[in-house]
């Protein structure tokens, strides 16, 4: 993983070697991931959810500012400084009071991260309403579970409400595309997940087979996934479900905007008469 994708992607509770070597011109350079974490300066595209809307943020400079030493009860002659810990935050353009927080924690030779606010469900929970025009209400709800799931770190439970939400778009998708010599639904539910992909491939967005690498992912059983590849591949089941979604929407808006416009169209020419 990237630093921007450990601070970014990575789940709560994950975690990573801290030390890590960089090669700068061809010499390993020996690094901490808490450093780097703290020197990553980039600015990016979340979605603010103070604005409702994509914003660019920057981070806040200087998380290691000198915090004064601090006693613990069970321990009043150690002075506790507040370093292991490093909050790494970032502030949206359009207000200095909406940002967002990372928080991680030094464990020995292992960095973990230990916080996140707003969540990863809070940043995409408000997306899901607008998928009401296209999605049953159940569906949203299981959408909005897998995103719960996945903002706690339970990886290989957000990716099986994902995998069924995937298979609910595939089916739909074959249910309602006119294709020559179709089989029977009940003959395509018993495909493997390549397959039924593979028998309405000329119908899906191109992206869906430029990633055909996860589908064999997609058909596996519970016992058989690790935390690590559900966690390794969520991001691109994810992506192509947000991708079909926001597809579908806009052909709805579309049709939506056209029976709008054939109504308006209608009255125009009744009060002409
Ligand atoms: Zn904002």
């Amino acid at each position: 993983m990237t630093i921007k994708e450990i601070i970014f992607d990575s789940s709560l509770y994950q975690r990573f070697k801290n030390d890590v070597q960089i090669d700068e011109d061809g010499v390993l350079m020996d690094y901490t991931l808490d450093y780097l974490i703290g020197e990553f300066n980039e600015r990016v595209e979340m979605y603010c959810t103070e604005c409702d809307s994509r914003r660019i943020f920057a981070t806040d400079e200087g998380v290691y500012s000198d915090t004064r030493r601090v006693s613990n009860i069970h321990f009043p002659h150690t002075q506790i400084k507040n370093k292991p810990s490093l909050f790494k935050s970032f502030r949206c353009s359009q207000n200095e009071h909406h940002s967002i927080h990372y928080g991680f924690l030094v464990d020995n030779t292992e960095l973990v991260k230990i916080s996140e606010y707003p969540s990863k469900y809070d940043s995409v929970k408000d997306t899901f309403n607008k998928f009401k025009k296209i999605l049953d209400k159940s569906f949203i709800t299981e959408l909005s579970k897998a995103a719960q799931l996945e903002s706690f770190g339970y990886a290989i439970a957000a990716f099986l409400y994902y995998r069924r939400i995937f298979e609910h778009l595939i089916i739909k998708t074959f249910k309602e595309t006119e294709i020559p010599h179709k089989i029977a639904e009940d003959e395509y539910r018993k495909k493997r997940m390549e397959d039924k992909i593979s028998y309405i491939k000329e119908y899906l967005p191109a992206y869906f087979n430029d990633n055909s690498h996860i589908y064999g992912i997609l058909s596996k059983g519970i016992h058989e996934l690790s935390e690590e590849e559900c966690q390794k591949h969520l991001s691109i089941v994810k992506t192509i479900i947000f991708f079909s979604l926001e597809e579908a929407l806009e052909i709805r808006n579309n049709e939506l905007r056209k029976e709008e416009f054939s109504k308006k169209l209608n009255k125009l020419n009744t009060d002409l008469k």
